[in-house]
């Protein structure tokens, strides 16, 4: 666990985008023009979890900066959120060529980097975009079920507040997910909002949620 100040932080950060960028755990380096370790305040309340950066990802080296990233930007807005605010993230730091699916290997590959990035930063809630993120933390969900409900994980010898949302890209392929998509970044502002004000706010333990289903 990092026990830093800011500034710490701030170098700590740094210092994982160093060995993103030097890494050569995994061949995906190769075919990529540059690494995307991640973008945001190293103070961030929220860290976003993303799959791989795509194209225009590749191409800038800045996370979600293309049609997905735009409705982001938008999405954030409805939790009162600006990209400054949050960390914006993937499971994998280089790009799969041609967008195909991540490697099991290569998010193995990739895994400490993520895990390095959440426990520098210490978010209050970790926001997984998509599937391949949710199944960091929650690897018996599916999104259909569970999207917009915070979970409390536990990860690295410390619980967490997961919230699984659907990918921004589904949400620009689907009419009903980007619904479900819209009004899951509400109630994550009103989360927020609740939590920074001391208000109650109800999260379920994963493991616990786990076993009701099995009883089912
Ligand atoms: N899709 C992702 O999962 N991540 C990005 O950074 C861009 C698109």
């Amino acid at each position: 666990m990092c026990r830093c100040g800011d500034m710490d932080k701030k170098e700590e950060l740094a210092k994982v985008a160093e060995e993103v960028k030097k890494c050569r755990k995994c061949g995906l380096w190769r075919g990529a023009t540059q690494s995307v370790p991640g973008e945001g305040s190293f103070d961030a309340q929220v860290v976003f979890v993303g799959e791989a950066p795509g194209f225009h990802e590749d191409q800038r080296g800045i996370p979600f900066c293309g049609a997905a990233g735009k409705l982001l930007d938008k999405l954030l807005a409805l939790a009162q959120l600006e990209r400054g605010d949050v960390f914006i993230t993937n499971v994998l730091k280089h790009r799969p060529s041609g967008n195909r699916d991540p490697l099991p290997s290569e998010i193995e590959a990739c895994r400490s980097f993520l895990d390095r990035q959440i426990e520098i930063i210490e978010p209050k809630i970790i926001v997984t975009l998509g599937r391949f993120s949710m199944a960091k933390f929650l690897p018996n969900a599916l999104i259909s079920q569970v999207h917009g409900q915070p979970r409390f994980v536990e990860f690295g010898g410390k619980e967490w507040i997961v919230i699984p949302m659907y990918h921004p890209a589904a949400a620009l392929r689907n009419g009903k997910i980007m619904v479900a998509e819209q009004e899951d970044f509400i109630k994550l502002g009103e989360f927020l909002e609740k939590i920074n004000g001391g208000g109650e706010v109800k999260v379920e333990k994963e493991k616990e949620k786990e076993e009701q289903l099995k009883l089912i």
